[in-house]
This record gives C-alpha cells, structure tokens and sequence, in this order.
C-alpha cells in the first residue's frame, strides 16, 4: 500500500500534514492548526477530507477541527485519555490500537510528556510516523503535562521504530534545535553536517522535515540521554539516562 503526503505550513510554524491513500481516495489530516490552510492544501490535490488523527489537545493542533468537521464530516480520532478537549472527536484510541484511514492502518503508540495523553501514529507498511509535538528534527517537546521519565520513555519508543521509517512533526523548530544540539554535542561530525545544512534550508525558507528516525538516532542530542559520552559531557557521569534527558530538556528551556 502506498500513501501520499503533503506538508505545509499553518499559523506560524505549525504543520500541516496529509495523508492520501490514491488507492481509496481517503485523505487525513495529522492534528488541524487552523482550517484554512489545510482546506487550500486539499483543493490544491483534490482530495476530500476523511480523517482527523489527533495528536494531542493543544489549540494549536485542534483549532481547525470544527470548521473541517463542518465542511467535510472527517471523522476525528485522537487519544483516549484527553476526550472532552478535543473538539469533535469520535473514536478515542490507546497504545496498541489500530486506525483505520481508508486501506492505510496506523498504529497508535503512546507518547506522554508534552501533554499527558499525547499520542503518535505509525504507519508500518509505508515507514511513516506522525510523531506530534513529542519527537522533533533535532529535538522534543517541552514538558507542558507529562514528566521528563515519561517523555524519555516516549523517546526511546521512538527511537526502537526502524530507521527508514519517515518522520513528521508538530512544528518547523529545526534551527533553534540544531544550535542547541551542536552546544551540547560539539564533536558530532553528522551532526555538524546537518545543522550546517538545517541553516541554509532555512536561509532558503525551505523545510527541514520529515527526518528519519535512523537520522535523529544519530543527531538528536535527546536521543543520547543513554550515552555515558553524553553523560560526561553535561558532568553527570554514572546518572540514569533519565536524569541526562531531563537537564538536556532544563538546558534547551533556559537557551
Ligand atoms: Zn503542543
Ligand atoms: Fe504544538
């Protein structure tokens, strides 16, 4: 099964994502920031909207859902654990489920520590993850709910998926990611190469995502909260990998 994505962007750095299977004609958007630009992206395909999956409840990824359950009557399918924030929502899904968007099948796997019902949806037959505000290009969510445990436990979930699958995020932060991440792991040399390459994408108003979790496993300095060398570096040799993450995620808050 082949599906089709479009990535744009909504407000300011938000993302918009669709998913198409050519196969069906169902169409889901990933989280809905605001109406407008998704319903452009839509006609700009032709497609018509099928599924809302909902990543988590902040307005900024639930905004848009009312004026497109109006127009189009997507059904909204978001996690269990946050029924009553999320506008419209029909199906409430937990670790394990399996989603349904017209022949595609996502899994859903929980991801705490943005918020605390935050999940994030797996495609395994087409290597696609839609991974919300819980795993960014270069970096994670903040802590607005979950603890910096959950959020590492979410990461490292992340991180076991295989490493060509394609990963799309809640936002365009790429930039203040890299220069963080090259602080805190300067002899990285792929690293280098990418945050090199992450300042000129921008400098062309160009995208910075999807990434890929094999790319993240080897850059995301978030990802490394289980390297002793990393450890060394922040001057908590010998501390649990939480511990790391969580003065990482301290570090990037104050930066
Ligand atoms: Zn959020
Ligand atoms: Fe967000």
């Amino acid at each position: 099964m082949s599906a089709e994505v479009r990535q744009f962007l909504c407000a300011s750095d938000n993302f918009g994502v669709l998913v198409h299977n050519p196969a069906t004609g169902a169409t889901a958007s990933i989280d809905a920031c605001e109406d407008g630009p998704i319903v452009a992206a839509l006609e700009r395909e032709g497609w018509t909207l099928t599924h809302i999956l909902v990543t988590h409840h902040h307005d900024d990824h639930v905004a848009g859902i009312p004026a497109l359950k109006a127009r189009y009557d997507a059904v909204v399918i978001g996690p269990a654990a946050d029924a009553g924030r999320i506008p419209d929502m029909a199906q409430g899904v937990r670790e394990g489920d399996a989603v349904r968007v017209g022949g595609l099948v996502a899994t859903v796997i929980e991801t705490p520590g943005h918020t605390q019902g935050h999940v994030s949806f797996h495609f395994p037959a087409e290597r696609l993850l839609f991974a919300g505000d819980t795993l960014f290009a270069l970096g994670c969510g903040r802590l607005l709910g979950g603890t910096a445990a959950d959020m590492w436990s979410s990461l490292s979930k992340l991180a076991a998926l295989p490493e060509d699958t394609d990963v799309y995020c809640g936002h365009e932060y790429t930039l203040s990611n890299a220069r963080f991440a090259v602080g805190v792991d300067p002899d990285n040399e792929r690293l280098r190469a990418r945050a090199a390459e992450v300042e000129e994408k921008r400098r062309r108003g160009e995208f910075t995502l999807p990434t890929t979790i094999g790319l993240e496993k080897a850059t995301n300095p978030f990802l490394q909260a289980a390297d002793p060398a990393m450890a060394h570096r922040l001057g908590l040799d010998g501390r649990p990998p939480v511990e790391v993450f969580a003065e990482l995620r301290e570090r990037k808050n104050r930066g």
